[in-house]
């Protein structure tokens, strides 16, 4: 009989790979199915990029890379933030890495040890939660509540802090929620964080890009009190379309990133080579895309929201940013998981219960809009239609 570490049953899963499983084999099966249960864009990489990576595979870009990145793209990746967000970062501290994923895993192992606790949001990216558990750390849930629009409230968060706590985790704009956490929450953050200096800080702005209504994106780097102790998460997959390319990008305070970069050589080698050139072109070239992207999205939360709210039993706060709504289905009488359930067999709507993303996520369920107007006012559809015949009103 094999056997694998105790550490392996600790580690869980993302469900929405697993409704996403379902929702194919039902669409195989003839079923019509709508998908908004995946969260990706379901536009294509900008053409521009995608030419930039034929052409590095053409000058023969095949070998490996350094560990951390070629260094155009390092740099690059310095000058973005710099542009965006007026910071100073040493290229020598970004690690290219493949998809943002990676960097959180990278971070969780580098801290997470048993004796040791790690803070993440719930409802939150469940791989937070999975890989700290794998690690052995005692995970410690930031509860983010819908009255605050799925804010943190830093004072719990300050107040959940021991001589155990190795790493923060924050997510702004925010999976599942679609929250993003005003300025002023983060300015009393970072101000109390100033009386815990042994706890790093990931912050998780793979979505940063992604903001509604003029709102502005706030990078934990722009902190001068707490920068030092920063990882930044971000990358490619979202802004521009790329998730299936597997490219991100983290910055690592100076004192950490050698250990980064030895997990990348354990692991990974290097990102691949096509996949840098791309990322590269995407940096520095045309953004309109992105701005075009981003106006559709607009137009779908729109839509969804309203009409999530014009149905019995749910209601839905304005998310502030990424591509999700996490409305409040209480009023329907059903749990979040039977909701999901029944809500892909019998009306052909996949969404992810809200329980997927923590415990503090019973009672909502998330919806991606990375899909088409026509589809997302099809899938309200159904609800409505499915809703008034379980009686809800
Ligand atoms: N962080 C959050 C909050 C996400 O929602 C996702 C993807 O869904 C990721 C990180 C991972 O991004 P990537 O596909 O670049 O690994």
């Amino acid at each position: 009989m094999l056997q694998p570490v105790d550490a392996m049953s600790r580690l869980g899963t993302e469900t929405a790979f697993e409704v996403l499983a379902r929702a194919n084999a039902l669409a195989a099966s003839g079923r019509d199915i709508i998908n908004l249960g995946i969260g990706q864009p379901d536009f294509k990489t900008p053409d521009h990029v995608v030419e930039a990576a034929i052409k590095a595979l053409h000058d023969g870009h095949h070998g490996y890379t350094q560990a951390a990145g070629i260094p155009g793209l390092r740099g690059a990746v310095a000058d973005y933030l710099a542009d965006r967000y007026a910071v100073s970062v040493d290229p020598a501290t970004v690690l290219i890495v493949p998809g943002g994923k990676v960097t959180m895993w990278f971070a969780i192992l580098m801290f997470g040890a048993p004796g040791t606790e790690i803070l993440y949001p719930d409802p939150g990216f469940p791989i937070y939660g999975s890989a700290i558990a794998f690690s052995g750390a005692k995970p410690v849930p930031i509860p983010l509540r819908e009255e605050n629009g799925f804010a943190f409230d830093p004072d719990e968060v300050l107040d959940r802090i021991t001589g155990r706590t190795r790493l923060i985790i924050l997510n702004s704009p925010a999976n599942p929620t679609g929250g993003a956490v005003p300025r002023e929450v983060f300015d009393r953050l970072a101000a109390g964080l100033a009386d815990h200096p042994h706890v790093a800080i990931l912050s998780d702005e793979i979505y940063s890009r992604m903001l509604y209504d003029g709102r502005e994106h706030v990078c934990l780097l722009s902190y001068p009190e707490i920068a030092d102790r920063v990882i930044l998460l971000d990358g490619w997959s979202k802004t521009y379309a790329m998730t299936g390319w597997r490219l991100g990008f983290s910055v690592w305070p100076g004192e950490l990133i050698n250990h980064a970069e030895k997990l990348a050589v354990n692991s990974h080698s290097c990102v691949n080579s096509a996949a840098q050139y791309a990322g590269l072109a995407a940096l520095t070239g045309p953004q309109d895309s992105v701005d075009r992207m981003n106006r559709a999205f607009a137009e779908r939360r729109r839509l969804i929201v309203d009409g999530l709210n014009d149905l019995p039993g749910v209601r839905c706060v304005e998310p502030g940013g990424a591509f999700y709504a996490f409305p409040n289905i209480e009023g329907t009488g059903m749990d979040a998981q039977s909701l999901q359930r029944r809500l892909l067999e019998e009306a052909g709507v996949a969404t992810i219960a809200g329980t997927s993303f923590g415990q503090n996520g019973e009672g909502f369920i998330r919806f991606s809009y990375a899909s088409d107007l026509s589809s997302i006012a099809a899938a309200l559809d159904r609800i409505a239609d499915f809703l008034k015949e379980n009686g809800v009103s």
